[in-house]
């Protein structure tokens, strides 16, 4: 069942491992197929370097699996994955990583602010990327809290615990998790040069993509 989905999963958590957007065990990935509606999860506590598509659980949208060989149990984080894809029924991926430099900024408990224009990617409200309060791994809770924060953009922190990423395909919300790595890592690296002083955010409107009228 959606075998090709599923190996798509599995080449994009692989990839996500291979950029350094999470490590070790760490991190889950699914994809919903549009005509079923089925969603296809990475299994959890699996080696991700040693995948392969017949790991990736299939499940409904009201968590009932539908197909797990190997007795492989969907990701522990599958009540998140859920979640988000009821509040955003435009997506059809997602990417949870804890990738180093924006696990820092969930460690603090700060939104990741939209200091250079990459945050446009991203489509968070004002700019910066939102962190939701700390809710146990595996959780209602934790699933619940992300529900408000990716009303209003595709990307978010997991207090003291990693980011989560939404788009329309895997690539895009992978794309997505590395835009985030990548500004928390300025933001990092701007406010340790100068002296533990963040700089300040670029307003709202320097995140609206034009494009030029000149150009057909
Ligand atoms: P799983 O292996 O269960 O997906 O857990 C990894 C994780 O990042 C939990 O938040
Ligand atoms: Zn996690």
């Amino acid at each position: 069942m959606l075998e090709a989905l599923r190996g798509e999963v599995v080449r994009c958590a692989q990839e996500a491992e291979a950029q350094g957007l999470c490590r070790w065990r760490s991190g889950n990935f699914s994809a919903r197929d549009k005509a079923t509606g089925l969603v296809c999860m990475t299994p959890s506590g699996v080696n991700r370097r040693l995948m392969i598509a017949e790991d990736i659980v299939v499940m409904d949208l009201d968590g009932r699996v539908a197909e797990a060989a190997n007795g492989r149990k969907p990701s522990s984080e599958a009540l998140m994955h859920l979640a988000a894809y009821e509040v955003r029924p435009d997506i059809c991926a997602i990417a949870h990583t804890h990738s180093p430099f924006a696990l820092v900024f969930a460690a603090l408990e700060r939104p990741i602010p939209g200091l250079v224009l990459e945050a446009a990617h991203l489509h968070c409200e004002g700019g910066s990327v939102p962190v939701a309060p700390f809710a146990p791994q595996g959780t209602q809770e934790l699933a619940d809290s992300v529900r408000a924060p990716l009303r209003m953009g595709d990307a978010m922190l997991l207090a003291r615990h990693g980011a989560l990423a939404v788009g329309t395909s895997l690539d895009d919300a992978l794309l997505k998790a590395a835009y985030v790595e990548e500004l928390a890592e300025v933001a990092c690296r701007a406010a340790a040069i100068s002296g533990g002083m963040m700089p300040a955010p670029l307003p709202p409107e320097a995140f609206v993509l034009r494009y030029p009228d000149k150009i057909k």
